[in-house]
């Protein structure tokens, strides 16, 4: 691992300079696909996140600030192109660090150029209108932005979460601290690196690691970040959007899911199997957008249970760089939560079951991917965000019905529809309570220019896209008076 990196993994890099957290505290980077530790990162605190604040300040007061749009956006789509050019490392980087499968993180990487290259392009597109109000004046407005930003970010994409929030952020001419998460945070320091070599203002983007408790808590509660966006869990967020709330900022929560598939009887099976499957199985199940609820008519239930049982069985679980269907879950911990629920929904497995590979080391944080049937609705395993590669099979028999049930959870993040009446696709659009709907077909929050986030516990705001702009913004509105 040590050959693929080219920056100092143990260090922050605050203000363009890299340094060591300001206690020379450090944490262990453990490999989910062996246990071992990769290297360690460092452990920052409250004084290495107010100095970092301190350099975005400058940022914003200094070249940055006063940077056209146009040139913005330059150097965004150039860090793309860097990424672009480092993708290989960076997904071995990823797949290491996170347990993802290689063909997984190199997705990633591809992705988070794909975002500087959509944020760059955007930068000087994103315009105030003018507004008829009395005779005499003219009114316009302003998208200016927030001023320092906070950037909290979890375990489970941290490229694409990075490109859809920092580069958002940076389109739009805010400083950004970034807080990625103690579990892996290579490809955040390797990102940071890549765009100072491709000519960020120092400030421009920070870095600090460390503990959620420590360097998250100081940065969401700092009081002069003007805007946090968070992803992660609910409990969290929650604590993060209540530390923004002392300094009255807004926040971004994107606090994940269980996101539905409706399948009815008229649907193209064929064409739905493999969404519904890779929907639920993609990252380990570790996606805040993974379809973990299967719903499906009774007319074609015993068929897509059958289906889904055999691509089950066909599914692989190894270390990440032997590039499988699925690699391990990001640490014991997360094993234990999901095991847990295994335990639980017992006697409704289906026989289909992925299969651990032989060779896969013993201190590797593995789970068989399990599909579950005839999970009542309101049972834990059909209500809950269990965060691994385990799906509920719910049959219904009207559509009303299926609707209920799809808006009965507490969150609403992606919605996915299987049906050939297109009047049905359309109400179910509008009765789905969820951020996103996709209609025969279901993209994990999609493209990076599909707006997408939730309601309901799922979270509030949109990132991704050109929504994204308007958040990492503030809209002013200046009237003058001619006569
Ligand atoms: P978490 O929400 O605690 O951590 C996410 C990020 O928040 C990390 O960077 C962490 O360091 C930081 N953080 C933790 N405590 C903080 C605090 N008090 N103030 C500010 N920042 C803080 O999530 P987790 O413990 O890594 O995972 C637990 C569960 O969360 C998972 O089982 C899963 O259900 C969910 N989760 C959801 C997503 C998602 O994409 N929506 C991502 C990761 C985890």
């Amino acid at each position: 691992m040590s050959d693929l990196l080219w920056f100092d993994p143990s260090l922050c890099l605050i203000g363009g300079q890299w340094r060591p957290a300001c206690e020379g505290r450090t944490l262990p980077l453990i490999n989910p696909s062996d246990g071992s530790t990769i290297c360690r990162i460092a452990g920052g605190t409250d004084a290495d996140i107010d100095s970092a604040v301190q350099a975005a300040q400058g940022a914003r007061e200094g070249d940055w600030g006063r940077m056209s749009a146009t040139e913005r956006g330059r150097i965004l789509t150039r860090i793309g192109q860097l990424v672009l050019d480092r993708v290989d490392a960076l997904a071995r980087i990823e797949a290491t660090d996170v347990g993802k499968p290689l063909t997984q993180a190199r997705a990633d990487a591809v992705a988070l150029a794909r975002y500087m290259e959509f944020y760059g392009g955007a930068a000087d597109k994103v315009m105030g209108e003018t507004i008829p109000y009395l005779p005499g004046y003219t009114v316009y407005t302003l998208r200016e932005p927030h001023g320092v930003t906070g950037h909290i970010v979890p375990w489970n994409y941290p490229m694409q979460i990075i490109g859809r929030s920092v580069g958002a952020a940076l389109a739009m001419g805010n400083a950004a601290v970034l807080k990625p998460a103690e579990e892996a945070c290579l490809t955040a320091l390797g990102f940071a690196d890549i765009a100072r070599e491709a000519g960020l203002p120092a400030g421009a983007l920070n870095v600090v690691p460390g503990l959620g408790a420590e360097a998250g808590a100081a940065l969401a509660g700092h009081a002069a970040v003007q805007h946090v966006s968070f992803t992660g869990s609910v409990g969290t967020g929650a604590k993060v959007q209540m530390a923004a709330a002392r300094n009255v900022v807004p926040v971004t929560l994107e606090l994940g899911g269980k996101s539905p598939q409706l399948v009815f009887d008229d649907a193209d099976i064929d064409a739905a199997l493999p969404f519904l499957v890779n929907a639920g199985i993609q990252n380990a199940g570790q996606t805040c957008s993974a379809s973990s609820r299967i719903l499906v008519q009774r007319g074609v239930y015993d068929a897509v249970r059958e289906h889904m049982a055999a691509a089950y069985d066909e599914l692989t679980v190894g270390p990440a760089l032997q590039d499988l269907r699925l690699g391990p879950l990001i640490s014991d911990r997360q094993k234990d939560i999901v095991t847990g629920y295994l335990d639980i929904g017992g006697g409704l497995a289906v026989a289909g079951r992925g299969r651990i590979v032989g060779d896969a080391p013993s201190r590797g944080a593995y789970v068989a991917p399990t599909l579950f049937a005839d999970v009542p609705p309101d049972h834990m395993l059909a209500r809950d965000e269990i965060f691994g590669p385990v799906q509920v099979l719910i049959p219904f028999d009207t559509e009303e019905t299926a609707l209920r049930i799809a808006n009965s959870t507490d969150y609403g993040l992606v919605a996915g529809v299987w049906t050939s009446d297109g009047a049905r696709q359309m109400r179910l659009a509008r009765g789905l309570r969820s951020g996103q709907v996709f209609i025969n077909n279901y993209g994990a929050g999609g493209g990076v220019e599909l707006p997408f986030g939730g309601v309901g516990k799922s979270g509030h705001g949109r990132e991704k896209g050109f929504e994204a702009l308007y958040g990492f913004s503030q809209l002013k509105t200046v009237a003058a008076l001619h006569g």
